[in-house]
């Protein structure tokens, strides 16, 4: 089976070993073996790429340099594009992408989205004249700048790691935010690519710095705990990210959550293709681990026997065509780890005892290997309080509920504690977009637009986290806005 190199630090330019030279096992989700070692951090590592990352913003002129920074980033994003056969094989075996999926969400989506990015640069406004004014008998010309707010703590999750590492990496770079990068201990390997390729194209040194580390909290802590540090931007769960709050509060810092999401798919009845519509709503793309999937089908009561016999005819037909390693058409494999999938089958159990009825799938797939593997698993009869209807369960599980009109649907769609995407079709493009206007989501596609790209703002609403990546707003979240009036002459 296929090995990675290994993971190491960056740090201040230097990419290098564990202060102790401890290394911990990457594991391979297809095997559940290891396929490569990380360099295990410990806090004196960590204590060093803060300092490095707050000299580099304070003492250079990284901050203010926009030319170098424009030339710099994106040499990063071209050499990371260069790369692109590696980043695939480390998306494939460390994160457990299926072929089919690691080259759309995993690596095209994160390059593109990288070039994006350097687009949204172009239209970032640094400065605006906001004119003359007399204020208590004092004339003054005033000029409003945008600035960036200083270092940033980017700590990032498994599922699309070089999509989100480059979200916030890019982003907060271009902006001229010096990056402490946290990689997910189960993706190490992402991250620590992402230091070489730092190195090769030259950023100065302390403006970008990774750590991976076995122990998924102790960076993160110390990141979120340290003055130095101004930002924290964090995707992952929700637990992880209100504690971030807690700990950050302390020094006030700049905190942005991309937590979770249960976004809906509303299927209206005059969907043109209904039946298709709905065999399409299957959530098995990367074994339905994203943040943004719409893993809650809403369909109309009238309608809902039919779907229910397109999603059977789907699921059936997609049994065999998922969970090989080297098969290019495959959009699922395992899932990412022995908790996750742990806690996905259990998931499926609470379904079952909630009376709702599995209509494909149900539990492990032993036959597809040793590794994390899951049947792509859809219930029927699902209510919206049910908890698999209410909670992300972040593995390959489709509930579908029923509604009775628009409003019904609306109704049901807000009724969670997530908000993060959203999907509508129907023939009625007005219809549709009354909808899509009232659900709760910070992206919702309209009869399949594609609603998160690169230079799109992405994020979510209450529990789906606050502040928003991508596009040029994903560059102004590590700005801050500074008044300076000149005393008229
Ligand atoms: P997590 O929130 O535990 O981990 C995400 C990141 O936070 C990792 O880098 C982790 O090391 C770090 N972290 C953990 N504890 C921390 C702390 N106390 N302080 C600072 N950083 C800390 O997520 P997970 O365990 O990998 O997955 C659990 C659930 O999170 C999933 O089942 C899923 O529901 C959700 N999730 C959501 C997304 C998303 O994109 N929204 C991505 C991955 C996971």
């Amino acid at each position: 089976m296929t090995m990675l190199a290994d993971a190491n630090l960056y740090i201040d330019g230097v990419i290098r070993p564990s202060a102790n030279g401890n290394t911990f096992d990457v594991i391979n989700p297809w095997t559940a073996k290891p396929c490569g070692k990380a360099a295990d951090a410990t806090e004196a590592d960590v204590e060093e790429a803060i300092a490095a990352a707050r000299r580099a913003f304070d003492e250079t002129d990284w901050s203010v340099n926009h030319d170098l920074r424009y030339e710099l980033v994106t040499k990063f994003v071209d050499e990371m594009f260069a790369r692109k056969d590696e980043l695939t094989l480390i998306a494939r075996v460390e994160a457990g992408s299926a072929i089919g999926a690691a080259s759309r969400a995993q690596i095209d989506g994160a390059l593109n989205g990288g070039r994006d990015l350097l687009e949204c640069f172009k239209k970032v406004t640094w400065e605006e004249d906001r004119g003359r004014k007399n204020d208590m008998g004092i004339e003054s010309d005033r000029i409003v700048i945008h600035q960036p707010l200083g270092v940033v703590g980017a700590i990032t999750p498994w599922n699309v790691p070089l999509y989100v590492n480059v979200g916030k990496v890019v982003a907060a770079l271009l902006a001229g935010c010096t990056v402490i990068l946290k990689p997910a201990p189960d993706t190490p390997r992402m991250g620590s690519i992402m230091g070489e390729i730092a190195d090769k194209v030259g950023l100065p040194k302390g403006v970008f710095n990774v750590i991976t580390s076995a122990d998924p909290a102790m960076a993160g802590e110390m990141l979120t705990k340290d003055k130095r540090v101004d930002v924290i931007s964090f995707t992952g769960s929700t637990v992880v990210g209100k504690r971030i709050m807690a700990n950050g509060a302390e020094s006030l810092k700049r905190i942005f959550l991309e937590l979770g999401g249960k976004s809906v798919n509303i299927i209206l009845e005059d969907a043109p293709d209904f039946q298709i519509c709905c065999m399409m709503g299957m959530a098995v793309f990367h074994a339905g681990q994203g943040c943004a999937m719409p893993t809650r089908m809403l369909v109309p009561r009238s309608r809902y026997d039919e779907a229910i016999e397109a999603l059977k005819i789907s699921y059936g037909s997609f049994s065999q065509k998922w969970g090989e390693f080297d098969n290019p058409e495959h959009i699922m494999g395992p899932v990412i780890s022995q908790k996750q999938y742990e806690r996905v089958l259990e998931y499926i159990e609470i379904g079952k005892k909630e009376g709702a009825e599995v209509i494909a799938g149900g539990g492990p797939a032993k036959e597809k290997g040793d590794g994390y593997f899951i049947q792509p698993t859809c219930f029927a009869n699902v209510t919206n309080d049910m908890r698999i209807a209410r909670e992300e369960i972040f593995g390959p599980v489709l509930v579908v509920i029923p509604f009775d009109d628009d409003e019904d649907a609306i109704r049901i769609a807000n009724d969670n504690d997530y908000a993060l995407g959203g999907a509508v079709m129907s023939a009625d493009k007005e219809r549709a977009t009354k909808i899509a206007r009232r659900i709760n989501a910070g992206a919702v596609s309209v009869n399949g637009g594609m609603s998160i790209t690169g230079d799109l703002p992405f994020g979510g609403f209450k529990g789906s986290g606050m502040g928003r990546e991508w596009g040029v707003e994903g560059i102004e979240e590590f700005l801050d806005t500074k008044a300076i009036a000149f005393k008229a002459e």
